[in-house]
């Protein structure tokens, strides 16, 4: 959690449609990071992060898209970690180093790559499990002159978070090669995911004519939904969140003032909401405890099984033309479940978290059309060999790491 948020209402209330996401990005950056980033180091960082931007459909005076998945590996993470990557070399300046170990899966290890692309100064290392990781360049590893250390571990995913905190807490190893981590534990994971919630108000607010403005998110590690909650205590203003889970809806007990009892997982076509317990769940713990009735009124849970997902997908397709992956669908579903029947008067924004083409498959069977894959999310399925294999042990990511330099 930051140690405190501001309010940064004076850098975004005034702008309007015609504002550009680096525009933005650059003026409310300096508001977060106070004393950290002058105005100019953020018009840079932001210039350099972001050459693909959100987009935000209007289809009618009920529902709008907010499209995320425009970035190298066609998922919304991208946003927060790009940023991320120009901060880093930002605050290194142009003399210092730094580590960033990451734990990866399938093919998120793609978003980390692009991030750190010849990035002065820093190195990233990517563990993962037992398994394939896919996508990546092998020109990009740093046998090949690149910065980028994938090593695979004997165990599972658990293991490899495990083996990041036990890195880090070996103070004298994570000093001297100055480790950080770019999964969610970061805070500057999460907190550049509120500029895109920033940014769909900017666009949105002259057209909601009186009605409530509600995002809806589909939510797994609960990253996505804790970034729009920042997004309001920045300042903006806003009715509600809509916490779109699957058949995976432990977490909505909690949500609804009962105590969280994580459920066994069942697998669903919307996998990246396949979560047990939420990652960010001590941040929506804090959120909770500091304002419970505020969030009783702004939270709303929602559960949405595999056929209510892919008869949503047809319905948007047949109605606006517009083609969602299974994880935009579950969203979409849970904001027309929440304006029943118009009631409420709310005007849903629905995040589109995930390329359609990247679950080709599923969206064809439901829409009857075939996605391509664009150019850039080509090589995805491609298989790659990683530098070493060790144990799960941290003696063995220690030299393993040791042994590139
Ligand atoms: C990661 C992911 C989600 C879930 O986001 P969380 O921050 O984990 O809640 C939703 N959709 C897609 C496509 C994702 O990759």
């Amino acid at each position: 959690m930051p140690s405190q948020t501001p309010d940064m209402r004076q850098f975004f209330l005034y702008m309007d449609e015609k504002t550009t996401y680096p525009e933005l990005v650059a003026t409310v950056t300096p508001g977060l990071l106070q004393g950290v980033l002058n105005p100019l180091s953020a018009s840079r960082v932001a210039g350099s992060a972001f050459d693909f931007e959100p987009e935000l459909i209007r289809l009618d005076d009920d529902y709008s898209i907010l499209n995320l998945y425009n970035g190298p590996s066609g998922v919304f993470k991208d946003f927060g970690v790009v940023f991320f990557g120009a901060v880093l070399e930002e605050l290194l300046k142009d003399t210092g180093q730094a580590m960033v170990v990451t734990a990866v899966r399938g093919d998120t290890g793609v978003s980390l790559t692009n991030a750190f692309r010849n990035r002065r100064g820093i190195t990233s290392v990517l563990i993962y499990p037992s398994g394939h990781i896919y996508g990546l360049d092998e020109a990009e590893f740093v046998t090949n002159g690149g910065n980028t250390i994938p090593i695979q571990v004997r165990g599972g995913f658990d293991e490899c978070m495990r083996l990041i905190s036990e890195l880090i807490n070996d103070r004298p190893f994570a000093e001297r090669y100055h480790v950080t981590s770019a999964n969610a534990i970061n805070p500057c994971r999460v907190l550049p995911q509120a500029f895109y919630y920033l940014y769909a108000f900017i666009k949105i607010k002259k057209n909601l004519e009186g009605k409530d403005l509600v995002f809806s998110v589909p939510s797994g590690n609960f990253g996505n939904f804790v970034s729009g909650l920042y997004a309001w205590k920045f300042g903006m203003p806003v009715n509600g969140f809509i916490a779109a889970m699957n058949s995976n809806d432990a977490f909505g007990e909690f949500i609804r003032g009962g105590k969280f009892k994580p459920h066994p997982v069942v697998e669903t076509n919307s996998p990246a909401l396949d979560i047990s317990r939420p990652v960010n769940y001590e941040r929506l713990v804090s959120f909770f405890e500091e304002a419970p009735a505020v969030m009783r009124n702004m939270v709303f849970p929602s559960s949405i099984n595999d056929e209510k997902t892919l008869q949503t997908m047809e319905w948007v397709w047949k109605n606006f033309s517009v083609l969602l992956d299974p994880h935009g669908a579950v969203a979409f579903a849970a904001a027309r479940e929440f304006n029943g029947d118009g009631s409420r008067d709310s005007h849903c924004v629905i995040l589109a978290t995930g390329h359609p083409a990247k679950e080709a498959d599923i969206v064809g069977k439901a829409t009857g059309q075939i996605v391509e894959l664009p150019e850039k999310l080509r090589n995805f399925r491609k298989q790659v060999s990683p530098i070493a294999l060790i144990d799960p042990h941290l003696e063995a990511l220690e030299s393993a790491i040791a042994s590139c330099f």
